[in-house]
């Protein structure tokens, strides 16, 4: 009997003619298309399969320019910040890619709920207000009540002002019901990665474990949102197959939870294959090039204008300062893929040997945020929306009314003077204090700058988590 869980929705052939038949793209249809890409309406997979095939610096030039003004239109300059926080690295998949692989070696941990806490309080002391929780998979060493466990422990810490206002989770394509247990947890988005969409590839490098399961895990999405689940955060692993390829198989999952639950992805992540324990990157012969990268997320950003796009610190320092202009608007800062990497006080095990893969931006929040605050971009710690049940496909009708930056943009100015009293270095007070200055200064609405102006000053006095 087939089963109820058929990833059909992802079409191979109809991607592979798409690809072969958008090969040329005249000045015309393309100049055409940035056009329609500029009012931020999205494109179709014919559009996006021509843009996926240019090659020539004017052109890209181009797009990344469109790319950059619609994620201003959508997102205005904020960048939102978070860190993702590993619980356990017991996984019984094996995953050839994943230094997690229960044949990788590597050293297994999990934490208790005191070294949870130890975590979680050096995350709130670099100022993190935004977690995604990630574990491998393995049932019988890290059970469902154990990651209901962390998530209900980390909402209930508080040290001094700190406090974790959303996590987002990361675990493992699984069922209804405990898709609805992690919607009564009040998680924030359910993070899957595909890492391919190609079939035959997906089997290659998922050779055994719950994982191998490509409908499975495919279908994941729609198990989550069957479960109430309204916001969800796709990804591809860039370098197990090709760019072009999973960039449409991206589309075709989008359109189908846009067709069937009205609304598509809330965000997706752009993970890059990096160096692990036990992978030989050389034998993967996908792995895509920085403009080839950079090329992909501008597209990302024209034809899916509302998700929001996130780049982790796998990428390094200088490549993150020039991708951010074309279309990220989320991105990890401090971030550390070992199990207990965080806090000096979880004895025993180095966390460097429990890592999942390497990271090459090693800067502090702190550091990042400065960067931003000189960059002019603003460095947003903003939860409100799903507080607030700003999610799915209602965030998704703000966000295309264009009222969501009425609430994001003072959202983040708060969000960031909270950040400056409680943890910046004196150099990123400054930076951040004449940027938030500037910001007011551009607030139209009299009454809106009027609120902020004195929230902003209860935050000086010590007050803390305002929101709109
Ligand atoms: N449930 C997830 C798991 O077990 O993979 C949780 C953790 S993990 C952060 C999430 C993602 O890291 C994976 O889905 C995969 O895309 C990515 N990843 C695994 N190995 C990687 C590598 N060598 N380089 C870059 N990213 C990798």
């Amino acid at each position: 009997m087939p089963s109820k869980y058929q990833a059909d929705f992802i079409n191979e052939q109809a991607i592979n003619d798409c690809l072969a038949r958008n090969h040329e793209i005249s000045d015309e249809e393309f100049n055409a298309i940035l056009t329609k890409a500029a009012s931020a309406q999205g494109l179709s997979i014919d559009e996006v399969a021509k843009l996926l095939n240019i090659e020539d610096d004017a052109r890209l030039a181009k797009l990344y320019d469109t790319a950059h003004q619609v994620k201003e239109k959508i997102y205005g300059k904020r960048i939102v910040i978070f860190a993702p926080l590993y619980v356990s690295n017991y996984c019984v998949n094996t995953c050839t890619y994943c230094g997690y692989s229960a044949c990788s070696g590597i050293t297994r941990k999990k934490l208790n709920m005191a070294e949870l806490a130890e975590e979680v309080r050096a995350l709130e002391e670099m100022g993190h207000k935004r977690l995604a929780l990630e574990v491998g998979e393995d049932l019988a060493n890290c059970n469902f009540d154990y990651i209901l466990e962390c998530i209900e422990t980390i909402y209930s810490l508080k040290f001094k002002n700190g406090s974790i206002r959303r996590i987002n989770v990361n675990v493992a394509a699984t069922t209804v019901e405990r898709y609805k247990q992690l919607h009564a947890a009040e998680i924030g988005t359910y993070i899957l990665f595909q890492e391919t969409y190609h079939r035959e590839t997906y089997a290659r490098v998922h050779p055994k474990g719950p994982k191998h399961d490509y409908d499975w895990h495919t279908t994941a999405f729609d198990r989550a949102m069957e479960a109430q689940i309204d916001d969800v955060g796709a990804g591809i692993l860039f370098g197990l197959y090709d760019y072009k390829f999973e960039v449409l198989g991206l589309l075709q999952h989008a359109a189908h939870l846009e067709e069937k639950f009205g609304c598509g992805p809330h965000t997706v992540s752009v993970p890059r294959l990096k160096p692990a324990l036990g992978v030989d990157l050389a034998t993967y012969p996908y792995m895509i090039s920085d403009n080839d990268f950079k090329k992909v997320i501008a597209i990302i950003r024209l034809a899916l204008p509302y998700v929001g796009i996130i780049l982790s610190t796998r990428e390094s320092q200088e490549l993150r300062d020039e991708i951010i202009r074309y279309g990220v608007s989320q991105i990890s800062a401090g971030s550390c893929t070992g199990v207990g990497g965080y806090s000096e006080h979880v004895s025993g095990i180095s966390a460097a040997n429990t890592a999942q893969f390497s990271v090459e931006d090693e800067r502090s929040p702190d550091e990042v945020i400065l960067s931003l605050c000189k960059s002019g971009y603003l460095p947003s710690y903003c939860t409100a929306c799903y507080r607030q049940g700003r999610v799915g496909d209602r965030f998704m009708a703000l966000a295309k009314s264009g009222d969501i930056q009425n609430v994001c943009q003072p959202n983040a100015l708060l969000t960031l003077q909270e950040y400056l009293c409680d943890y910046a270095s004196p150099e990123t007070v400054k930076a951040g204090e004449e940027l938030i200055a500037n910001e007011l200064a551009q607030i139209k609405n009299e009454n809106m700058r009027k609120l902020l102006i004195n929230q902003l000053a209860k935050i000086k006095e010590g007050k803390r988590d305002f929101y709109l």
